[in-house]
């Protein structure tokens, strides 16, 4: 996005990256068919020490914005829950779309490239060298990405720069990613594999109502990636497996009116079998409303409404879709991404410590970002 908007502005731009094709997370974003913005951006869908710093950029360069050009270049796409914006065929389409435009834009992309070593000439030049040969330019922009991801070519040569120039770095760790269990949870509910469950999952900081996905190494799904973000080793988290509904009330009730009714019968509505198996058991699901005492209708609501877990912890940087942390927005331009430190230097995208929710906020923040350098570089 910052190399077509400068490209646009008659600046000769190359883009070196070493992977060895364009725009591999954006080829495997959305399940294939990449979730490209959000109809409902704000502030609050991102995480960073400083909370304001993505304001004028969103601001500047909006989904609209995105969403013209995608409309521009007859891709057609669909809304799912939640504002989440996905292309109806393939994320490719993103990516040609792209491309076409750095290609109209005259942009240079030098892929295989190994970047190994960056400075900073007297001249205020600053000298790329790779194995490929040495570059020099006034104005250099860092999009290297974060840490998830390896194998798709994610590297801290991001962080390393930033911190070259002196740049104060948030520390990193994974974000949107699934969780491990304990060896006795893990065990428990690996029989529940591939089952989701439309729950609130919170902790003392935030809540999300999205599904979870009980997986054969842990949980997963929406509501797990997103407060895996918010998480902190150690921390329990609640899950409220049977949201808006007064399960206490609705027990009493039919108690009252059917009393031979099973309970079985009445949570079968609500809950997979299997997951009501897993956490009242064969017995109690078995009995007749009559025999179930007032006190235990409120303990079998706190098993499913007040669900506590303790990770042991998460998937790491192998699954997550992005990392939290990153270059400090403080010594950043949140008008241009210019470095407070070094002039000609800007840093957009992930690599800054700006992380979004789920939902298309991180490739929002990516061309908002990167299109606000754009305008400057
Ligand atoms: C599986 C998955 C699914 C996702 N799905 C979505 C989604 O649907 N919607 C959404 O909004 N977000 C999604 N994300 C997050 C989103 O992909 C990223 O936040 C976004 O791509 C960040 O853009 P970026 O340009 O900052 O970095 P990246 O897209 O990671 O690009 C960084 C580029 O820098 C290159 N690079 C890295 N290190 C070096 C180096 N040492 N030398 C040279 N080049 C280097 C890489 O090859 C890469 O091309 C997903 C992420 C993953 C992993």
């Amino acid at each position: 996005m910052c190399a077509i908007e400068a490209g646009k502005r008659g600046r000769k731009v190359m883009v070196l990256d070493h992977a060895n094709k364009p725009g591999k997370k954006i080829l495997m974003s959305g399940g294939g068919r990449c979730n490209f913005t959000n109809q409902d951006i704000s502030a609050s869908n991102f995480i960073s020490h400083n909370p304001h710093f993505c304001k004028s950029a969103l601001s500047r360069y909006t989904q609209w914005d995105f969403i013209a050009m995608v409309d521009d270049h007859q891709i057609s796409y669909h809304e799912r829950d939640l504002g989440k914006l996905f292309c109806d065929d393939s994320a490719r389409d993103i990516l040609n779309m792209l491309l076409a435009e750095c290609d109209k834009a005259n942009v240079d992309i030098q892929l295989n490239c190994d970047i190994k070593d960056i400075s900073k000439t007297d001249d205020s030049a600053f000298v790329i060298s790779t194995a490929t040969g040495n570059f020099q330019t006034s104005s250099l922009v860092i999009a290297c990405g974060g840490l998830s991801i390896p194998k798709m070519c994610a590297s801290p040569l991001g962080y390393k720069v930033a911190e070259q120039f002196d740049h104060h770095i948030w520390p990193t760790t994974a974000g949107l990613v699934p969780f491990t269990l304990q060896p006795d949870d893990k065990e428990r509910f690996a029989k529940l594999s591939g089952i989701a469950v439309e729950c609130i999952v919170s902790n003392d900081r935030i809540q999300f109502k999205e599904n979870i996905l009980f997986t054969h190494r842990g949980l997963s799904g929406p509501a797990i990636l997103q407060i895996s973000s918010y998480w902190e080793p150690g921390e329990s988290i609640n899950i409220n497996l049977l949201p808006d509904i007064d399960i206490v009330n609705l027990l009493k009730t039919r108690k009252s009116e059917q009393p031979n009714t099973r309970l079985k019968a009445i949570l079968g509505e609500l809950l997979p079998k299997r997951v009501l198996l897993t956490f009242l058991g064969q017995e109690t699901v078995d009995e007749p409303l009559q025999i179930i005492s007032h006190e235990r209708i409120r303990e079998i609501a706190t098993q499913l409404q007040q669900w506590q877990i303790k990770p042991n912890g998460t998937e790491g940087y192998r699954t997550a879709e992005v990392t939290l942390g990153g270059v400090d927005c403080n010594e950043l331009s949140s008008k241009t991404m210019e470095s407070s430190k070094v002039s000609g230097l800007y840093f957009i995208g992930e690599v800054v410590d700006v992380t979004g929710w789920l939902g298309g906020y991180n490739f929002q923040w990516a061309w908002s970002s990167g299109w606000c350098a754009g305008q400057i570089v």
